[in-house]
C-alpha cells in the first residue's frame, strides 16, 4: 500500500510517497515558488534527483507536475496513479470539531472552509491542495491530518485565555496549538532514542522553522504549547511577532490610524526575524548579516528568538515539574548549531550539560548533551509526512 502525503504551503508544496509495508519513502519532493517566477519541482527517488523547472500558476499545476514526476518513465517510482492507494493531507487548523484525523467528505471540506479564518496563512492553501488532488484523483480516498489534533489533550487551564468565558463558549476562542504532527513525531522519536516509554517522560519539543512553536509533552500527551488560537502566538518567528501585549493592537488601530487588516499584515507578515532585522525572514540571511557584517538588528533578532525559546523551556519545565529531554527540530532547529547553543546556554541550573562538539551537526538524530547530563537534548529531524501516512493508514 502506497500513501501519498501532501503538505501544501502558500508558495511551496512538500510531498512524499511512502510504501507503508516498509515505511520506506519511495520518493520525496519539494515544489517551490508556486505562482511566482522560477517555479521548480525537485524530486528525490532511488538516490537520484529529478528537477523540473516549469511555470506553475497555482497549486493545481503543481500537483499535476507532482503526479507526472511520480509516474515518469525514467525518474518515476510507480507505473500509474492507481498505485497510490490513499492521500494524506496536512491541514493546519481543525478547530474544536476535529480532535482526530478524518476521511474527507463534502462536510469536512465545508468545515475546513469555516476554519480558514482561524489560520489565514495556512488553511486556504491546504484547501486548494485538497481540491486539486480531488480533481485529479477523484476515486482515491483522502484523509486530513490536523496540526491542531495532538494538542487537544491540553488541560482547560492551559488552553483557555483569561477573557470572558462566554467568548470561549460562543466564539470558540481558546488556544488550539499547531505543529502537532511534528511535536508528536519527535517526542516519540526522543523516547525511542532513549529506550524509554514515552509515558514515563517529560519532553520539551522545539519546532523551530519559519513558523516555530514549543510543546510540553508529559507522559506522551501535549499539556501545553506556545502557539494559540492561531499560529501567531508564542515564539518570535520568520515573519510573525509571537507574543505581544494585546493592547499594542488596539493602540495601533485607535491611536495610530492603522486598519485591522494592516495590523494583521504587520503581525503575521512583517514582524518577527524579518521585522526586527530588516534583512530577511530566512535565518541564513540574518545569520550572515549578524556574523559577517555585524549588523546590530540582525544580532538582536537572533538574540530575541533564542531568548523567547529559552523562556518557554523554563516555563514548561516548571509546569511539568521538571524535564527529561529537550528536542530541537525543523529548519532552524535541525540546521543551526549556533541557535541551539544560544538557547541551551546557561541552562546548567536545570541539569543541561551541553556538548558543544556533539552539537556541530546538521540534520541527523544526535544527542547534543554530555553523556552524564541529567537533562538530555537531542536534534531530531522531523518527519511529519510519515506521521501523516501512519494516521492515514490507521484511518483506512
Ligand atoms: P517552515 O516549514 O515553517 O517553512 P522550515 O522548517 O522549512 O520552515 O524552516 C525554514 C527555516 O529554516 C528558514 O528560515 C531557513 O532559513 C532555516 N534554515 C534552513 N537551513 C538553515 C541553516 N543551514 N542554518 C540556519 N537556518 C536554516
Amino acid at each position: 500500500m502506497n500513501i501519498l502525503v501532501i503538505n501544501c504551503g502558500s508558495s511551496s508544496l512538500k510531498y512524499q510517497l511512502i510504501d507503508m509495508k516498509t515505511e520506506d519513502s519511495l520518493a520525496t519532493g519539494l515544489v517551490e515558488r508556486i505562482g511566482i517566477e522560477g517555479s521548480i519541482l525537485t524530486q528525490k527517488a532511488n538516490g537520484e534527483k529529478y528537477v523540473v523547472e516549469s511555470p506553475m500558476k497555482d497549486h493545481t499545476d503543481a500537483i499535476k507536475l507532482v503526479l507526472d514526476a511520480l509516474v515518469n518513465d525514467v525518474h518515476g517510482v510507480i507505473k500509474s496513479m492507481d498505485e497510490i492507494q490513499a492521500v494524506g493531507h496536512r491541514v493546519v487548523h481543525g478547530g474544536e470539531k476535529y480532535a482526530k484525523s478524518v476521511l474527507i467528505t463534502d462536510q469536512v471540506m465545508k468545515d475546513l472552509e469555516d476554519c480558514a479564518k482561524l489560520a489565514p496563512l495556512h488553511n486556504p492553501p491546504n484547501i486548494i491542495g485538497i481540491n486539486a488532488c480531488k480533481a485529479l484523483m477523484p476515486n482515491t480516498p483522502m484523509v486530513v491530518v490536523f496540526d491542531t489534533a495532538f494538542h487537544q489533550t491540553m488541560p482547560e487551564k492551559a488552553y483557555l485565555y483569561a477573557i470572558p468565558y462566554e467568548l470561549y463558549e460562543e466564539k470558540h476562542i481558546r488556544k488550539y496549538g499547531f505543529h502537532g504532527t511534528s511535536h508528536r513525531y519527535v517526542s516519540l522519536k526522543a523516547a525511542e532514542a532513549l529506550g524509554k516509554d514515552i509515558k514515563d517522560l517529560k519532553i520539551i519539543t522545539c519546532h523551530l522553522g519559519n513558523g516555530a512553536s514549543v510543546a510540553a509533552v508529559k507522559n506522551g500527551e501535549s499539556v501545553d504549547t506556545s502557539m494559540g488560537f492561531t499560529p501567531l502566538e508564542g515564539l518570535v518567528m520568520g515573519t510573525r511577532t509571537g507574543n505581544i501585549d494585546a493592547a499594542v493592537i488596539t493602540y495601533l488601530i485607535k491611536e495610530a490610524g492603522y486598519t485591522a487588516e494592516q495590523v494583521d499584515e504587520i503581525l503575521n507578515k512583517k514582524s518577527g526575524i524579518l521585522g526586527v532585522s530588516g534583512v530577511s525572514s530566512d535565518f541564513r540571511d540574518v545569520e550572515d548579516a549578524a556574523w559577517n557584517r555585524n549588523e546590530h538588528r540582525s544580532i538582536l533578532a537572533l538574540d530575541m528568538f533564542a531568548y523567547r525559546v529559552k523562556q518557554y523551556i523554563g516555563s514548561y519545565a516548571a509546569i511539568m515539574g521538571g524535564v527529561d529531554v529537550i528536542v530541537f527540530t525543523a529548519g532552524v532547529g535541525e540546521n543551526s548549531p549556533e541557535m541551539r547553543e544560544s538557547i541551551l546556554e546557561g541552562l546548567d541550573f536545570l541539569g543541561v550539560q551541553f556538548d558543544a562538539s556533539a552539537n556541530k551537526v546538521r540534520g541527523k538524530l544526535t544527542e547534543i548533551t554530555k553523556p552524564e547530563s541529567k537533562v538530555k537534548a537531542f536534534l531530531i529531524p522531523t518527519n511529519e509526512e510519515l506521521m501523516i501516512a501512519k494516521d492515514t493508514l490507521a484511518f483506512l
